[in-house]
């Protein structure tokens, strides 16, 4: 469908209904961001990226995602209080208000893509009311050739319109703000939100629905980077466990940092063209890659700046997702395309407040599929006075929120493709060591990264009784060694100097996973369930 008309400069939206409006087409980043300094809506940081404030909204609003219930969806969607249904009529009636709030306003339009493997390339337009929403999406989804664009012909449009707000009673949403897809019309509409995230995410839920069926492409939420020999490996995990933290390290090419599709071809790709960064704390020393790849072009949201423009990013009083987004190429040593063999080490991360995982664990094939069922990780409430105790968090696949299957299609397809490539699987707890949150501290940086270096360096020692530990309560091999990382940091109960409160704590977590996969086990044969932890409290 080729429904625009277009040359490198201009591009009208009249087929979209924005008829009067004044558009700029596929802008520059210095061009965003004059624009974006000009109009008083952002600030240049003394790095000379751009810093903005999202406004309300700081962070995803899960609750306020709907899908479009129609032909596509209907009997395919896992609907649910992930998925929540939208009625068709509703959105109709939704997005009209939304064309016709735009069309009065100066509009910032971008054509780009995403999935670095061809054969799987989505065509996207972006249609932002604010410039510096322009410049994230020029960050994060793949920029395309000069070539490439003289035959562009959008498939999917996201329209992102953060000053419009939606009126609950009669517009069938929770409150103000949504993100809602649909599939029939191929749009992904987003309103009364300005956080940048929703934008990329409204992609990759939909590149989640349409992958599966087609050639069975499993689309993850990882990250991924490749060795020197080209061996590739992947980081599933939850928000803040690492993915971004962890794949970037300059030993290794970057592939990418959040989305990605394992395809049949034994290829893994990137659906992106960017990071997205956690940037609470960020300090050159501890990671100087990320540190450096805020420079002219990021986006940095709702960090504080001095009179100078300096960052401080241990300042939390707008959020404690104080994030950036760069395109990929800030990053030194990057994988270009962005692809890789298939993994040979997939890594979950989890970041278990209550401390008592280990470090590092290798998972059997059973262990694997349980575990990305269940999805664990630990959310830890503010950290204001008083310590709040940690909460465990499951989301089935490392990513529920953006999963509109059912967990169990994603979990054989993930079972399928580890047996054909005969990948090792490792549980990698990036939290809470020598107690649980608010009595041991977070594990650190450096010893994750030497603990992960050594999987992929080969140097952890055979997978023998020797080497290994099972663990009593998780059942999980915990290695008995690893370069660069003291001994005592491997075993948790060790690190807790308090035997009967680290089984009592443990109990905890594995009736915390037998509670959250009893929703699951219907469908999970005998060898998934075989993986959960071995000891429970009665
Ligand atoms: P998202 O899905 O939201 O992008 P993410 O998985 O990419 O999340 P990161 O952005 O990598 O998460 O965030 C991890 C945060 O935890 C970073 O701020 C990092 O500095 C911090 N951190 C502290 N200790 C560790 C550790 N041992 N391993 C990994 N990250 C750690
Ligand atoms: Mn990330």
């Amino acid at each position: 469908m080729n429904n625009s008309k277009k040359n490198s400069e201009s591009v009208s939206l009249i087929s979209y209904g924005i008829t009067h409006s004044n558009i700029h087409y596929q802008l520059s980043p210095s061009q965003l961001h004059a624009i974006t300094l000009e109009k008083k809506m952002g600030k240049e940081a003394s790095s000379g990226a751009l810093a903005v404030n999202t406004g309300e909204f700081t962070g995803r609003s899960p609750k306020d995602r709907f899908i479009v219930k129609d032909a596509i969806t209907t009997d395919n969607v896992w609907w649910g209080d992930i998925n929540i249904p939208f009625e068709p009529s509703n959105f109709d009636v939704l997005h009209e208000k939304v064309i016709a709030y735009l069309n009065d306003k100066e509009l910032y339009v971008r054509d780009c893509y995403a999935c670095a493997d061809h054969n799987y390339r989505m065509d996207i337009r972006v249609i932002n009311e604010y410039p510096w929403s322009n410049l994230f999406a020029y960050n994060m989804f793949i920029r395309p050739t000069h070539e490439e664009l003289k035959h562009f012909d959008p498939e999917w449009t996201v329209i992102n319109a953060p000053g419009f707000r939606a009126n609950p009673e009669v517009d069938g949403t929770r409150q103000h703000n949504f993100a809602i897809l649909n599939f029939t019309r191929k749009i992904v509409l987003i309103g009364g939100t300005g956080y940048t995230g929703e934008i990329k995410k409204g992609i990759f839920s939909a590149l989640n629905f349409i992958l599966p069926f087609q050639k069975t492409t499993l689309p993850m939420h990882c990250s991924a980077n490749v060795g020197a020999t080209g061996e590739t490996a992947i980081f599933f995990g939850l928000s803040g466990t690492g993915k971004t933290t962890l794949s970037t390290d300059r030993s290794r090419k970057l592939i990418g940092d959040d989305e990605h599709g394992w395809n049949n071809e034994n290829a893994v790709f990137n659906f992106e063209g960017g990071c997205y960064a956690k940037v609470i704390n960020l300090s050159s020393e501890s990671e100087p890659e990320i540190f450096h790849a805020i420079k002219k072009g990021a986006l940095l949201e709702n960090v504080v700046l001095d009179e100078n423009g300096t960052v401080d990013y241990t300042d939390t009083s707008i959020t404690q997702n104080t994030r950036v987004s760069y395109p990929i190429y800030h990053i030194e040593n990057v994988q270009r395309p962005s692809l890789g063999k298939n993994p040979k080490n997939i890594f979950f991360l989890t970041a278990d407040a209550f401390g008592v995982l280990p470090p590092i664990s290798k998972l059997t094939p059973s262990q694997a599929a349980y575990h990305f069922i269940s999805g664990y990780t630990a959310k830890v409430a503010g950290t204001e006075a008083g310590v709040i105790a940690p909460i465990p968090s499951f989301s089935a696949c490392f990513g529920a929120p953006f999963m509109p299957l059912h967990p169990a299609k994603y979990a054989e397809m993930l079972s399928q493709k580890m047996k054909n490539a005969e990948v090792n699987v490792w549980l990698v707890n990036t939290g809470w060591t020598g107690g649980p949150y608010g009595v041991g501290t977070r594990m650190k940086l450096k010893y994750t990264r030497a603990m992960i270096n050594a999987v992929l360096n080969g140097d952890l020692g055979l997978y023998d009784y020797d080497h290994y530990h099972i663990h009593s309560v998780f059942g999980v091999a915990q290695p008995r060694e690893c370069p660069g990382v003291p001994t005592s940091v491997l075993s948790p109960r060790t690190t807790w100097n308090d035997d009967e409160a680290y089984y009592t704590a443990a109990f905890k977590l594995t009736n915390a996973f037998r509670e959250n996969f009893k929703k699951f086990e219907a469908f999970a044969s005998e060898e998934i369930r075989r993986g959960g932890p071995q000891r429970y409290a009665f």
